[in-house]
């Protein structure tokens, strides 16, 4: 029995792990665990990302005061984590295999160099038989410090630790092209890049945890583009992700996104994920459009901008907008606004943002 990947980063939304009375739905966590302890005695390696922090504090801490959102946040996952990050070490020592705890913020991927650091944190417990089991800093990361939700913060740890799969467990068995209740309705089996099923996602969020379908497909999409397979599949089903991964015992229902057989440089990555940081836009001339759409690598250079707004530093994530409004890409930027600004329609100019450190959308 073999899967086709090296690595897998695995995520694990709260609504899977909820259960009714204690916060966690311990049969599930034991599930997910022992098919984790099988994938490794594959040689598979497995990161874990795991939501419920919120929903196990939340069911063992009473409180007699109306709390402020970020406050009940602070309180229930301080407890809730705690639970949470003891249960995984119990189920996962049962096999003899030993986890860590990996509890992270946005602002610690913010630069190159932080990012960087997070990195070799994973890398250097992967390299010495530690499941890092990773979830967002609760405590300390509150509002536009955040993470959208953990399907936004497994995607980055896919891309970072260049996995080559990214497993999406929900309590749902993929995207439906229709209402789940229509008895014609079918899961979208597989996406293929390029393919846009946007029309039949709705934007419901789910009950205990902040994501939903619509952020699961974006963060998917970029995925896929940067050359990782993504599988959105229902985590409350025994033996998912075996089924999934392996194809065992069968084949389960599932959503699939086939990578881009075109996969981005590690740097390229990193910016994509940026995003959330940018701090300016650079909106750009229908000659710079052109050129960046495309199949040539080209860098943007001042001759085909049109106006920069917000201030930024050499080194800073800007957005590039096309002559419509829309962003079109993430890039890091060689020179700060002012020089920027003054460069603005100059020929032969370095470029603003280099090939290099540019993404296209
Ligand atoms: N980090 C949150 C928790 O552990 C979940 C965030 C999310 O729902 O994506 O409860």
């Amino acid at each position: 029995m073999n899967t086709r990947f090296k690595r897998v980063v695995v995520k694990v939304g709260s609504n899977v792990l909820a259960g009714n009375d204690s916060g966690l739905d311990t049969a599930v966590m034991e599930g997910i665990v022992d098919q984790i302890a099988e994938l490794r005695r594959y040689g598979t390696e497995v990161i874990l990302v795991s939501s419920g922090a919120v929903a196990s504090g939340r069911s063992v801490v009473g409180c007699d005061r109306k709390l402020d959102s970020v406050s009940a946040r602070q309180l229930y996952s301080s407890v809730g984590q705690a639970r949470l990050i003891n249960r995984y070490y119990e189920l996962f020592n049962r096999h003899g295999i030993i986890c860590g705890q990996v509890l992270t913020t946005k602002e610690s991927l913010s630069t190159r160099d932080h990012y960087l650091n997070q990195m070799n944190c994973m890398t250097v417990m992967i390299e010495n038989g530690v499941i890092p089991v990773i979830n967002e800093n609760d405590t300390i990361s509150v509002t536009e410090l955040m993470f959208t939700d953990n399907d936004e913060l497994s995607g980055m740890v896919a891309s970072m630790m260049n996995a080559g799969c990214l497993v999406i467990l929900s309590n749902v068995d993929g995207i439906y092209n229709g209402n789940p209740d229509n008895p014609d309705t079918e899961i979208i089996s597989e996406i293929r890049p390029g393919d846009n099923i946007s029309a039949y996602i709705g934007s419901e969020k789910s009950v205990f945890g902040r994501g939903g379908m619509l952020t699961k497909y974006r963060i998917a999409s970029k995925a896929a583009d940067e050359g990782i397979e993504v599988i959105i599949a229902n985590g409350k089903k025994p033996g998912i992700l075996l089924s999934v991964l392996c194809g065992l015992p069968t084949d389960a229902k599932c959503s699939r996104f086939l990578p881009s057989d075109k996969p981005i440089s590690h740097v390229k990555k990193w910016i994509a994920h940026s995003e959330g940081f940018a701090k300016g836009r650079i909106n750009i001339n229908e000659g710079a459009m052109k050129a960046l759409a495309g199949n040539r690598a080209s860098s943007l250079l001042p001759v085909g901008v049109v106006s920069i707004e917000g201030e930024f530093e050499k080194g800073d994530i800007v957005r590039i907008i096309s002559p419509d409004g829309r962003q079109i890409g993430i890039g890091k930027v060689s020179m700060d606004s002012a020089g920027a600004i003054e460069a603005i329609g100059q020929k032969g100019a370095k470029p603003l943002v280099h090939y290099d450190y540019l993404y296209m959308e």
